[in-house]
């Protein structure tokens, strides 16, 4: 029999019932208790779940109230000091100091001292995907000692209702290699040999029914430096000498183990499993790497997109490797199925054909199902899923739904040119000076004002049939004459239409081109109880009518300012979709950046003189392996080109990221050639510029000056204090004055009196200098 299993499930509930009763908790409706009962429930859903779909082994402790890598912290005891709960006496983390450390604050209700607001602990990606966990902080002296049991629990929760379960764990290198120093620099892995005594307690005390521990090392796909490598095979030595009677799978994926795999190799470990989806190549590598009496486990079902597979081509793959190891044959998806949406069968929108070229997580588990049953009584015995699932994947191969030939010849036809705009920066410069006459230090924003409830809204029912388009329509222009009246009142020198109309700003454009579709369940979790649900890129993308002009071109007839057109780049469309599998990504981002093209010049002949393209996802789309970087950039800033390429000289195109890591990618960034870059850099003081001027970046940028991620309102103080930082590393004529980013989740009384101090400085500065 070839074992099947999940590395984890999706944690919300089909419903998003997890999302909701963490809500409810955090503003006093539901006790410790009742939400402790609904984490208990949706458990034994999703236990129920993996067991209707034929798998052999359910995952426990893949479940978080709010994120795995926090879960690790509390099972390790390390809660960093500001947050108050020193665990002495062998005290235990609780709920709130679990939610203190992810949210800074306490369930609204309690009221001693020490529920005090506390700065939070930083959120970043977890690898490549868009899921944000929250970052370990660690001093050099930290000590670590079983102080959670979740784990234990409900590993027994599963077993109690009856299921084979294999917990699963962060393993302790990647627990350390994900986390940061706090306070002075120190060597993390210095903290090994502490770590692992709590692994071995855990081990010791884990009801030895759980035959199987799954623990994730996911960075061993990684270009891991020497030490960390040689860590590996000593602190698998040491866990293998000390568990009792387990048997420990070691989790890689989202890559190849590739340079890792001579370590991975001699690991006492009794099984590992592999990404194969996004490493097909690693297969016969690993298997004959790998010896005999190990178990391997094959991740051959996509975990992080949402296309079925064509499990013909996987049996052919994979049964040479089921004829060498026979029992030792596992299959599982690629990865945890954190990242796809929970269960198909409720996309009861989705036309019939579509909805049968995707398969979300409960058929995922259906589709290793079938692959196992396969290889275990051969082709025949599920003859006809096999035969379902071919006619599907070659339906979906043929369909005219995702071929579209004009957009295909036209791809074909780019050419360099049309990835440069028709001029250098120094001619483009001169030609909107005149155009544009802005003074030195111009201020503008980065594009959203406060998404109001009126809005909002005006929005639900235009969704819902009560009002009509000309309804919707006059309401959002009423918005946009309030924004543009109130930014000329603030005296802003480059206006923006406010972005009411938009609901997000990949959702926005998904919806106005060819080749998306949207569901209406298929959320995954992006951080704590914040879901996103990407659109589903199937087909040619194209742009069947103009997507923002006429906003634009009424926001502009309300003023003589330039108004800035507001598009989103095709890398961060990109990034924010489940992406087609059935040609490289970089075809589908040249496919959206010729529909932005369109969009360009069509603003551009409305008389627009400003456009913005922003591409807040540039830098999450940076692949793992340094080797396969280079490319990703290239095409990345070629369709970013590519978009802005069509502009005249004299229109300024602007970009605008909101992250603070550009390092590793300022070549790239230079390389988009926008004439004006808004980038965030009110919390990095200014810092973040140095690498700008390192690079002697040659263009314009805004490094904002308010914080939008707070209500806090900036001083004129702090605003000047910034400004001069930033004058210390670009010249004063490059520099202009903005926030950080977008401004639609802050209210309009804190955004008022921020960007009045914002234009107050921007005068003061000017004159001084
Ligand atoms: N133009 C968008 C806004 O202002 C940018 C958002 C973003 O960078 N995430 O909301
Ligand atoms: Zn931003």
């Amino acid at each position: 029999m070839v074992r099947t299993h999940a590395l984890g499930f999706p944690r919300f509930g089909a419903h998003r019932e997890l999302k909701q009763a963490v809500e409810r908790f955090w503003k006093g409706d539901l006790s410790a208790d009742e939400l402790l009962q609904a984490g208990k429930s949706i458990r034994a859903a999703h236990w129920q779940l993996q067991r209707q779909a034929g798998v052999d082994l359910v995952a426990a402790n893949d479940f978080s109230y709010y994120d795995h890598v926090l879960d690790a912290s509390a099972m390790l005891g390390v809660v960093p000091k500001r947050f108050g709960a020193e665990l002495r006496d062998g005290r235990s983390v609780t709920l709130d100091d679990y939610f203190r450390m992810a949210r800074g604050r306490s369930q609204a209700k309690s009221g001693s001292a020490a529920a005090a607001d506390v700065q939070p602990c930083e959120m970043t990606k977890w690898f490549d995907t868009n899921y944000h966990y929250i970052v370990p902080e660690l001093e050099e002296s930290q000590t670590f000692r079983l102080a959670s049991t979740k784990v234990l629990d409900e590993t027994a929760e599963a077993l109690q209702l009856g299921y084979q379960v294999k917990p699963v764990l962060l393993g302790p290198l990647t627990y350390l290699w994900l986390s940061k120093p706090c306070g002075a620099e120190f060597d993390r892995l210095s903290l090994l040999p502490r770590v692992l005594p709590v692994y071995e307690e855990v081990l010791r005390k884990l009801d030895a029914r759980a035959e199987w521990v799954q623990l994730d090392e996911p960075i061993l796909v990684l270009d891991l430096p020497p030490a960390w490598r040689a860590a590996f095979s000593d602190a698998y030595r040491h866990l293998d000498s000390v568990k009792r009677g387990h048997k420990i799978l070691l989790a890689t994926y989202f890559g190849a183990i590739d340079q890792n795999l001579d370590t991975v190799a001699g690991m006492p470990v009794d099984g590992l499993h592999v990404d194969v989806v996004r490493a097909p190549q690693q297969l016969s590598e690993v298997d004959a790497a790998l010896p005999a009496h190990q178990v391997l486990s094959l991740g051959v079902v996509d975990g992080r997109n949402v296309w079925r597979t064509d499990l013909q081509a996987v049996l052919t793959a994979i049964e040479p490797v089921r004829a060498r190891r026979g029992e030792r044959l596992w299959l599982a998806p690629s990865c945890s199925l954190l990242h796809a949406p929970v269960d198909l069968s409720l996309e009861t929108a989705l036309d019939a054909e579509l909805r049968s070229w995707l398969a979300f997580s409960v058929q995922k588990l259906e589709e290793v199902v079938v692959l196992s049953r396969a290889l275990t009584h051969g082709r025949e015995a599920v003859a006809a899923p096999l035969e379902e699932n071919a006619q599907a994947v070659a339906l979906r191969c043929k369909s005219p739904r995702t071929c579209n030939p004009q957009v295909r010849a036209r791809l074909d036809g780019v050419t360099d040119a049309m990835k440069a705009r028709p001029g250098p920066y120094a001619e483009r410069r001169q030609a909107q000076r005149e155009s544009l006459r802005l003074p030195l230090l111009p201020t503008t924003t980065i594009g959203s004002f406060p998404q109001t409830a009126e809005i909002r809204a005006a929005r639900r029912q235009f969704r819902a049939g009560k009002i009509t388009r000309q309804q919707y329509v006059e309401a959002m222009r009423g918005e946009i004459e309030r924004v543009v009246k109130r930014q000329t009142e603030l005296g802003l020198d480059v206006l923006v239409h406010g972005e009411p109309e938009r609901n997000d700003m990949v959702e926005y454009f998904g919806e106005l081109l060819d080749g998306f579709a949207f569901t209406q369940h298929g959320w995954v979790q992006s951080y704590g109880s914040r879901g996103v649900k990407p659109p589903i890129i199937y087909g040619d993308v194209s742009r069947p009518a103009a997507m923002t002009v006429e906003w634009s071109r009424f926001a502009q007839s309300l003023t003589d300012r330039p108004m800035k057109g507001m598009l989103t780049g095709p890398v961060t469309v990109l990034q924010w979709s489940f992406v087609r599998d059935d040609q490289p990504r970089a075809h589908t981002a040249f496919q959206i950046a010729l529909a932005l093209r369109d969009e360009v010049a069509d603003l551009e002949r409305a008389g627009i003189r400003v456009i913005q393209i922003d591409e807040p996802a540039l830098r999450e789309g940076v692949p793992l392996k340094v080797r396969e970087r280079d490319a990703y950039l290239q095409w990345a800033v070629d369709a970013f080109r590519l978009a802005a390429g069509v502009a005249a000289n004299a229109t300024q195109i602007h970009t605008h990221m909101c992250y603070a890591e550009f390092n590793d990618i300022i070549e790239a960034i230079a390389a988009l050639d926008a004439d004006a870059i808004s980038i965030e850099s009110s919390r990095s003081r200014m810092e973040l510029l140095e690498v700008f001027q390192r690079f002697e970046y040659p263009n314009e940028i805004g490094p904002g000056v308010y914080d939008i991620h707070s209500p806090r309102v900036p001083s004129v103080e702090e605003i000047t204090a910034l400004v001069r930082a930033a004058a210390r590393y670009i010249p004063a004529e490059r520099l202009w004055i903005n926030p950080d980013c977008g401004l639609k989740t802050r209210g309009w009384p804190e955004v008022n009196q921020a960007l009045t101090n914002m234009v107050t400085v921007a005068k003061q500065m000017r004159e001084e200098l």
